[in-house]
């Protein structure tokens, strides 16, 4: 089997309402998906984390590398582009369009052999996965206090038992937003806060202690992801779990955070930081340390689908009776094309995520829907 065509497709819907984080405005939701075909018919489907049309771009840098290739050589294909690209790369898009390629090739390979990729990873430790809700940005034209209180508490009515909301955008209105969430979803409902780096150390440090109080599972990117130093002050001066690790890229960009303690809880994102080939590293490197691994996913079904093969098989720790799960990040911002791309979308019930079974990915894509949504110009 050889990789005979390397294609990228961009998927794009302009938003009614614009909305935001601390770090970034978001007018349009636009995702990149990458195919690998190879000569016998075998396709497999990736996704790139970030901006689509620079991935893109990226993706096909790599591409000319890829024809001609076994794509069952994952390892040997990795440290190829990985090196192709690393005295100007290392981490951002270099990383993010091989994960693409990466999880595409595995999808290959689970296909090839007939078998989800859990299965290829070592075996699947469970069927499904509660989900999380992540949503709760600041939206054009709408009051933000009673806006994420009411969104909030509808996912808790929909089954979540827990959800993410974003901060980051000044100390006292973001303690009032955390406090009105708090009191819609009641007492049990798990509840994080996320700043996309909206803070400097002395806000993060403010903004935590005022928080505890309010029982809040962990502290999302509190400050800038380059300043470890400041994660770890933030860390030290106030009480709520710090979680990080979104931008971070590779076992490289991991092992300091890890080694340092700068965060409680890792979160690589699949389709960001290198691919299965590379998270299956990460992994191995957060449990070395005993820090828990809550995987970031934002994108598509086929991040999606990946995310959850990688979940199935990543083992307790520490291993035990009724042990701790990794919970799923379910988006649940406006964008139509993340289920509608495939022919069977993977939603959640009560809170709850079925991991597809079907062999690589478990997943089919809908080419209506990627000419659907492919971009206008
Ligand atoms: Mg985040």
């Amino acid at each position: 089997m050889k990789i005979e065509a390397v294609r990228t497709h961009l998927l794009d819907h302009a938003l009614d309402t614009a909305f935001e984080s601390a770090s970034m405005r978001f007018t349009r939701r636009q995702h990149v998906l990458v195919e690998i075909t190879c000569d016998d018919g075998t396709t497999g489907w990736g996704e790139c984390l970030g901006p689509a049309r620079p991935n893109a771009a990226v993706v096909a840098a790599y591409a000319e590398r890829l024809i001609g290739r076994d794509p069952l050589e994952t390892e040997i294909l990795w440290q190829e582009l990985y090196n192709l690209l690393r005295d100007q790369g290392q981490r951002g898009l270099a990383v993010t369009a091989l994960s693409g390629i990466d999880v595409a090739l595995w999808d290959i390979k689970g296909r090839h052999f007939g078998v989800p990729v859990s299965v290829l990873l070592g075996g699947r430790v469970r069927e499904r996965v509660r989900a999380y809700a992540t949503g709760s940005f600041r939206r054009d034209g709408v009051d933000r206090v009673s806006d994420n209180a009411a969104e909030c508490a509808a996912h808790v009515a929909a089954g979540f038992h827990a959800v993410k909301i974003k901060i980051g955008f000044g100390v006292a209105a973001d303690l009032a937003v955390i406090r009105a969430v708090r009191e819609a979803i009641g007492p049990q409902a798990r509840l994080m806060i996320d700043a996309n780096h909206g803070y400097d150390v002395r806000e993060a440090i403010t903004l935590g202690r005022a928080a505890a109080e309010l029982d809040i599972d962990w502290f999302e990117e509190p400050v800038l992801p380059e300043q470890l130093d400041a994660y770890r002050a933030v860390r030290a001066g106030q009480p709520i779990p710090v979680a990080g690790g979104e931008t971070w890229h590779g076992r490289f960009g991991f092992r300091e955070p890890l080694e340092t303690r700068a965060i409680d809880i890792a979160q690589p994102d699949l389709c960001g930081t290198g691919g299965f080939t590379e998270m299956r590293r990460i992994a191995d490197m957060a449990a070395l340390h005993g820090v828990r691994l809550v995987p970031h996913v934002w994108g598509t079904g086929v991040q999606i689908a990946a995310s959850l093969q990688f979940m199935a098989a990543l083992l307790p720790d520490p291993p035990r009776r009724d042990p701790i799960a990794p919970i799923l990040e379910f988006d649940r911002t406006p964008n139509p094309f993340r289920q509608a791309i495939l022919k069977a979308p993977i939603e959640h019930d009560r809170g709850w995520v079925a991991i597809p079974d079907g062999p690589g990915l478990g997943i089919e894509i809908d080419r209506d829907a990627l000419a659907e949504y492919a971009p206008r110009s």
